[in-house]
This record gives C-alpha cells, structure tokens and sequence, in this order.
C-alpha cells in the first residue's frame, strides 16, 4: 500500500565513495545493490526518490593541498569532480529508480543534500521536496559520519519527520558511524 508524502533521500552513492575510489567506504558497492534492491521492494512506499551528488568544480579548501597530507575531517584527497567518473553513482545503484538528483559543493564544502539544488535548476531540496508534499523523509547512502549525517540533521531542522535506515549506510570509520546514528537519535530521528 502506498504511503503518501514520504521521500528516500539517497546521499552521495557515488563511485569515489565505494571500494576503487578516491574516498572508498568498505560497505560502499554494497550499499548501491542494498538501495537498489530495498527500491525494488519498498518503492511504493515512496512518493519521491531523491539522489544527491558530491560535485565539485573548485571547493574552496575542501581538497588537501597539493603535498600536504588531508586530515580526513575538514580536508580530503581530490574526490567526485564534477563530470568525472568518480563523480558517478555507483553501478550497482538503479538511476531508474531516482526521481531527481541534487549536487552539491561545486565551489565550497558541503556535506549536507539540503546544500544542494536540482540538477540543471535552482531549488533547494527543501523547497523541492515540500512542492511535491512531503512531510517525511527517509535517508540511506555514504556516509553515515558525514553527508548522511549532516543530511539527516538538516532535515530534523527543515521541520521533516526523519527515519534513517542504518542498514543501508556505509560510514567511513566504525566508530565514527556509531557517534553519528547517537548524534542524530539524540535529535529525534528514528532509527531502523
Ligand atoms: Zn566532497
């Protein structure tokens, strides 16, 4: 049974964050075919599906400098540039199950999708996502410390009843993917 105004909101499944590329989590390749497959069985529990893309052009500070070691925090090796193919979803993620892709970071940081616009046009995700009715987000993708994170959060503030579905998040570090699912519990998203 369809579930009205509910969207998925796929974060950054894109080649340089699975195994292979600049910035590969573990769990990335498997992610794509987890989402893929949960779309296929889930998809009409969606009204919307919504990939977002890491895509840079010149992202002031974002990438270590020439030489200089990235911290893995604040600054990264040279990753998803944009029309490059690590800039790409990851294969195994069915592009024919997204309704729409947000990109963002073309020229600063951004780890959050509510940083991004349509692909080829100016709205926000936000925006975009209330002109289609949607009150309740769920959100999967790479990675769970990071984009997914910043991701869920925004949506907590933009007023969206969150869900996170764990089981199909790759996070960079295990650690670091445990105090990010704490953090966003703690703000009031459902954890599943
Ligand atoms: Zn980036």
């Amino acid at each position: 049974m369809s579930v009205p105004h509910r969207a998925l909101i796929v974060v950054d499944v894109q080649n340089d964050f699975c195994p292979g590329g600049a910035l590969g989590t573990v769990r990335g390749g498997d992610v794509a075919a987890a989402v893929s497959a949960h779309l296929r069985a889930h998809g009409d529990d969606y009204t919307v599906v919504v990939g977002t893309k890491d895509w840079h052009i010149d992202p002031v500070g974002h990438f270590a400098p020439d030489g200089v070691e990235p911290d893995f925090q604040d600054t990264w090796p040279v990753h998803c540039v944009a029309g490059t193919p690590g800039a790409e979803a990851h294969p195994e993620l069915d592009e024919s199950l997204v309704d729409a892709w947000f990109l963002k970071g073309e020229y600063t940081a951004a780890y959050s999708g509510f940083e991004g616009h349509l692909e080829g046009a100016e709205a926000g995700l936000a925006d975009w996502l209330r002109s289609h009715g949607i009150t309740s987000v769920a959100v999967c993708g790479i990675a769970t410390d990071f984009c997914v994170r910043a991701t869920v959060l925004d949506a907590v503030a933009a007023g969206f009843a969150v869900t996170l579905l764990s089981d199909l998040c790759a996070a960079v570090t295990g650690a670091g993917g445990a105090e990010a699912v704490t953090r966003m519990k703690d703000a009031g998203v459902t954890v599943v």
